[in-house]
């Protein structure tokens, strides 16, 4: 079974989880139990500069306000 990876668009946690690929029920984030986002392939970064019109189904970037 792969892992994957996932990222909470409340609190901007990252965790991975190991379970089959057939599951794809919703994810709980482990800091503030927000729906997380699966992360599709590894190295997607949704904080890019590239913002081209037509990829609407990519979700925001996390809140990244907390860190030094
Ligand atoms: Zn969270």
């Amino acid at each position: 079974m792969p892992t994957y990876s996932y990222v909470c668009p409340k609190c901007g946690r990252r965790f991975d989880l190991f379970h089959s690929i057939s599951d794809d029920s919703p994810k709980q984030c482990p800091a503030c139990g927000e729906t997380a986002q699966r992360q599709i392939g590894a190295g997607v970064a949704w904080n890019g500069s590239s913002s081209r019109s037509g990829l609407s189904s990519a979700p925001p970037p996390p809140p990244r306000t907390g860190f030094t």
